[in-house]
């Protein structure tokens, strides 16, 4: 018999979102949607619905990393996906748990839902960037997060690639920051995400690579930050291409807004619907677009 050899798997790592549209549900719709196995490990527990948080319960931190030590045992782990994880102690036994694990670890620093509710708390910041973010090779802020990560404005081209320099100088084991531009102010019909990387002369000097796309102006955007960081983890896996997976991941964060706007899901902001692109012959996912019938994204 041929002998079988273990399947590449995805592992995010995630709070749970039960209206479905963000979190660690959000990530597992991603990546299936992707043709990626991904196993989940639930950070901590939110209560909400498309009107907004109304509750954030960390789980015990040793609950957390024991649940990541028995899949990192078991499944053939090559990226790690960071989402929500509600606290220092979390973020501390999150980085304890990846301690030895040499893979990817793209890292999405849910600190603030739309809503404007904390995910997490200002006094638990400078653990979580000490912890968790120290591990990434891949971070993926927004406008508002990256802000917040590096300690100044970023308004224009210029704060953003000063503030992601410090990033990069910050922590060495960061290769490539993707800046979402959704944030951007609501006035701009144009929106721009970049990708950053470390120039491979090392230090902290910065290549970009900037994607402007006309703004999708819709209800259901709820949970693009986390599908964008999932779409970039399974494209990787995909492509072992930094280019190629943020490329990708523009193309189809704006095809799922698209696809997703003229519907209606609860009575507040709604989510992508990530089960509607499965169904639209012209999408296209998968290892072998050659062979599928979905063709490419
Ligand atoms: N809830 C969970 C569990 C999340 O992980 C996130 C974002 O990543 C949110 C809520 C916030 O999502 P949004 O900002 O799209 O409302």
């Amino acid at each position: 018999m041929r002998e079988r050899k273990q399947m590449a798997a995805a592992l995010a790592i995630a709070g749970s979102d039960p209206s479905g549209g963000a979190g660690i549900q959000a990530d597992l719709k991603t990546m299936t949607m992707l043709g990626v196995y991904s196993g989940a490990v639930v950070a901590c527990l939110t209560v909400q619905n498309t009107l907004g948080v109304r509750e954030v319960v960390p789980l015990e931190a040793g609950l957390v990393k024991r649940q990541i030590e028995q899949v990192l045992v078991d499944l053939r782990v090559t990226h790690v996906k960071t989402g929500m994880v509600g606290s220092a102690a979390v973020a501390a036994a999150i980085a304890a748990a990846l301690r030895e694990f040499r893979g990817e670890v793209v890292c999405d620093p849910v600190l603030v839902a739309s809503s404007g509710k904390a995910l997490l708390a200002e006094t638990d910041l400078a653990s979580y960037d000490d912890t968790v973010i120290r591990l990434a090779t891949v971070l993926t802020p927004n406008l508002e997060e990256l802000e917040r990560l590096a300690g100044s404005a970023c308004r224009n081209g210029e704060e953003i690639e000063a503030a992601v320099a410090e990033l990069f100088r910050r922590h060495a084991r960061l290769r490539a920051v993707v800046v979402k531009g959704g944030h951007q102010p609501e006035e701009d019909s144009i929106i721009t995400d970049r990708l950053f990387r470390r120039s491979p002369a090392g230090g902290t000097a910065l290549v970009a690579i900037c994607q402007s796309h006309p703004r999708v102006r819709t209800a259901n955007s709820h949970g693009t930050g986390c599908t964008f960081a999932s779409a970039f983890t399974a494209y990787h896996m995909l492509t072992n291409d930094d280019v190629a997976a943020f490329e990708k991941s523009v193309e189809l964060l704006d095809r799922l807004l698209r696809l997703s706007a003229p519907h209606l899901i609860g009575h507040g902001r709604g989510p992508l619907l990530h089960h509607l692109a499965r169904l639209t012959p012209s999408c296209e996912c998968g290892r072998n677009p050659g062979r599928s019938r979905w063709g490419r994204w």
